[in-house]
């Protein structure tokens, strides 16, 4: 996804501004891999293969994005069912790149 559509994207939960976190960008600015985090409720929504995964929880498979998350240095338990993000882990998060 292009950085400009940043500006667009809110939080399908409480359509809160969302927070960019960019592991890995193309040369022409778009953002390959990321977390989007929203600072309202906390959840976070991977970028991944330049997509954003903006489904509601419960269309969303934890399971796919767990490897995902794990290879970014991020820690989460599998056997939870939340997509919101733990206090330790948003230390390890890059900057914000809006
Ligand atoms: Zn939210």
């Amino acid at each position: 996804m292009q950085t400009k559509l940043l500006e667009k994207l809110c939080c399908p939960f409480d359509k809160g501004d969302l927070n960019a976190h960019i592991f890995r960008e193309s040369e022409s600015g778009e953002i390959l891999e990321g977390l989007l985090t929203c600072p309202a409720c906390n959840r976070y929504y991977p970028i991944i293969y330049s997509i954003p995964i903006m489904s509601p929880d419960e269309y969303r498979e934890r399971q796919l994005e767990l490897p995902i998350l794990e290879r970014w240095g991020l820690k989460v338990d599998a056997r939870s069912n939340s997509f919101v993000l733990e206090a330790e882990n948003k230390q390890k998060l890059p900057g914000s790149g809006v």
